[in-house]
């Protein structure tokens, strides 16, 4: 293909007006695009391709598949219904195989864009075939003759756009920058191999205006592995920067604490949890503040871990931070640190939103250390102690980065610990946590009964309810779980409502407790304290029950759509049964799934096991999903795609390691802010 010969020398810091076409319309619209300077343009990435080198004849059109068609308008028209209040516009093209019409709803003024004649180009989904109709097809204009060469007969990429740009427009600019320019390129870091993934320069030419469908891919590797690097270089780069600079307490505690909590715990450490131990002894004993993430599955006791850190640094005479994710968590930690530590004289206070123990002010004379629990409120500006010695987050995953942070700073360099029941795959744990050393709890507590887990469909439920009906009639308890999580709060709340009715009078008359997000804390606290007690057998709850909750009593679980959740958040669920010596039921119950989706909840009756369960949630439904919705701490990527790029995260962690050792990394430019 003829291209224009590269002519100017591309300077990425020119202002945009420099390049032709461009005034201050152009200007204002670019930056909405995240476009300040030229070189800006470089990195505005197509949101997809056309290969309109063989556009699909509309007759062969096929149902709810995309496709682009190029045609002549044959017909074209607004008609109005429901007193003129709503209005749909209908533009029918032909190529001289078929009709397709192009629907759009409320938007009349697109007619006057278009007249009958005119050659267009269409791309979208094909609703039905009888007769053949996209609705809202994006289209662009076919103008033989004139940047033929730009925007036919090739692979044509399709960038992202805002009000007042066209398609044709933004293209002809991009390909006037990428290829009627010579782009100094330089690698970033020049002793570094990227094997086969093409050079940066080849990488920017094929990421715009390429040759083959396949070679945009191969271009986002390239720039996700730089990104990759950049992201990596920074995290050990922080890392170093800690070890270096920052001069934390040494808490190695002298075990008068420890001692008699182990005695009278009722049960000895596991192998597992005594490794961590140690390995966290040695942390707190140094000056270079403790960074520890804690991965263990539910039920592998890391609240009993918590504690033993907790003392050591107690025994030190610095006080203990312990942030929950949410109020019930927070308040059965209390709960639990209360039982173990006021017979030690230890003081344990709560501060959430809902019960502040502490004033807003630290209290000068502080007399003995003390742990405070809490919930998000510790963040609180309001919120400080002096002297803290060890900061301990519970259910990180939970939790973002800066919201670390925020918590760090309540003390002046305390130790890390954080703990998460979400089992991450290795290499993404690296990623997300690569500032972190970690402690693997792998290794459940003895004597448990087995969690056995089901599969059944909707029709099943009555058969089902019998199950819970015996199982509470022998004594037990149950959790029934709606796991609405798309559902705005009002269905959400509307569902479980309806649902605890039904119940109540089926399963009378063993009472029936209930818990939601939308619950004032004292009112969950209230619900959670009678199931724990035993004065309501069954607990309908929407997923606040995650995390935490420990009622040995509850051995039956059943989860309504649980088709809605990923395989490690149903894992979590799960493992609030299965906590004391009998054997437990999981019951899945799928609402009209697909037998895909099925097949998938089978994963669960087959593994017991956090991490096989992780890594195919991640397989499956990719990180997003897996880590949860509010990861706003989580890196993200222009170009990079954690789901698909883990070969390329391992290869970054191998060349960032050695890029600081030789001291040689700087940054690439295009980490997205
Ligand atoms: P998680 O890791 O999910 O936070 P927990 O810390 O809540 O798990 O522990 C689950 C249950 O196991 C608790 O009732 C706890 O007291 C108990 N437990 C913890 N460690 C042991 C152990 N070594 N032996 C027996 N039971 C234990
Ligand atoms: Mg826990």
């Amino acid at each position: 293909m003829a291209e224009p010969a590269p002519s100017a020398v591309f300077d990425p810091c020119r202002p945009l007006t420099d390049l032709r076409g461009v005034g201050p319309e152009r200007v204002r619209q670019l930056a909405r695009l995240g476009c300040q300077v030229a070189g800006d343009l470089l990195w505005l990435r197509p949101r997809r391709y056309e290969d309109r080198r063989a556009l699909l004849p509309i007759a062969q059109l096929t149902l709810e598949r995309e496709a682009t068609v190029r045609g002549r308008v044959v017909d074209l028209g607004v008609s109005w219904y429901q007193q003129r209040r709503k209005s749909v516009f209908d533009l029918v093209l032909d190529d001289g195989t078929a009709r397709l019409h192009c629907r759009w709803w409320n938007q009349p003024y697109l007619e006057k864009n278009f007249e009958r004649g005119m050659e267009l180009m269409a791309h979208g989904l094909p609703v039905q075939l009888q007769p053949r109709t996209m609705n809202q097809p994006e289209i662009e204009r076919v103008e033989l003759g004139v940047e033929e060469t730009i925007h036919l007969n090739r692979v044509v990429p399709i960038y992202p756009l805002t009000e007042g740009l066209s398609q044709r427009w933004l293209r002809r600019l991009m390909h006037e920058v990428i290829l009627g320019h010579t782009i100094a390129l330089p690698e970033l870091w020049p002793g570094v191999d990227f094997g086969a993934l093409p050079s940066r320069a080849d990488a920017l030419r094929w990421l715009h205006f390429p040759d083959e469908p396949g070679q945009p891919e191969l271009a986002r590797q390239r720039f996700a592995l730089e990104e990759f690097i950049t992201f990596q270089c920074e995290l050990r780069a922080r890392r170093q920067r800690l070890e270096a600079s920052a001069a934390a307490p040494p808490c190695p505690g002298d075990n008068r604490w420890v001692k008699p909590w182990l005695a009278q715990l009722g049960f000895a450490l596991t192998t597992a949890q005594t490794r961590v131990l140690r390995e966290i002894r040695q942390d707190l004993a140094q000056t270079i503040p403790m960074r520890r993430l804690l991965q263990g599955d539910v039920g592998s006791g890391k609240t009993a871990v918590a504690c033993a850190a907790a003392l050591m640094a107690l025994e030190s005479g610095w006080n203990v931070l312990l942030m929950a994710p949410t109020e019930i968590l927070a308040g059965q930690h209390f709960l639990t640190f209360t039982r173990w530590l006021e017979p030690l004289g230890i003081p344990v206070k709560l501060h959430t939103g809902a019960r502040k123990d502490l004033p807003g002010q630290p209290d000068p004379v502080t007399p003995a250390p003390m742990l405070v629990i809490g919930t998000h409120a510790l963040i609180e500006q309001k919120f400080g102690l002096e002297r803290v010695g060890l900061v301990i987050i519970d259910e990180q995953h939970r939790f973002g980065v800066s919201q670390r942070q925020k918590l760090l700073r309540k003390g002046r360099h305390p130790h890390l610990l954080v703990m998460t029941a979400t089992p991450i795959p290795r290499t993404l744990g690296l990623t997300l946590y690569g500032d972190l050393d970690c402690s693997v709890l792998d290794e459940k507590p003895p004597g448990r009964g087995q969690i056995r887990t089901h599969v059944r469909g909707e029709d099943r439920l009555p058969k089902v309810w019998e199950f819970v009906r015996q199982q509470l009639d022998a004594g037990r308890q149950a959790y029934v779980v709606y796991p609405l999580v798309e559902e705005p709060e009002n269905r959400e709340l509307k569902a479980a409502t309806q649902e605890f009715e039904r119940l109540k009078s089926m399963l009378a008359p063993h009472p029936v407790g209930m818990v939601h997000g939308r619950l004032p804390a004292e009112e969950k606290a209230e619900a959670m304290r009678r199931f724990r007690a035993g004065e309501s057998r069954v607990l309908v709850a929407t997923s606040v029950i995650e995390v935490g909750v420990d009622v040995a009593n509850a051995t039956v679980m059943v989860i309504e759509n649980a088709g809605q959740f990923g395989l490690a958040q149903l894992h979590q669920l799960r493992g609030r049964i299965g906590r004391g010596g009998q054997d437990s039921h999981c019951i899945l119950v799928a609402h009209n799934t697909t037998e895909a989706a099925l097949e998938r909840l089978e994963v669960l009756v087959e593994s017991n096991d956090g991490f096989r369960i992780a890594e195919a949630d991640l397989r499956l439904r990719g990180p997003g999903e897996f880590l949860g919705r509010s990861q706003s701490g989580r890196a993200h990527f222009r170009f990079g795609d954690l789901a698909r790029d883990l070969r390329w995260l391992e290869q970054a962690r191998q060349v960032a390691r050695q890029l600081t050792c030789s001291g040689a990394s700087s940054g690439a430019p295009t980490r997205a802010k």
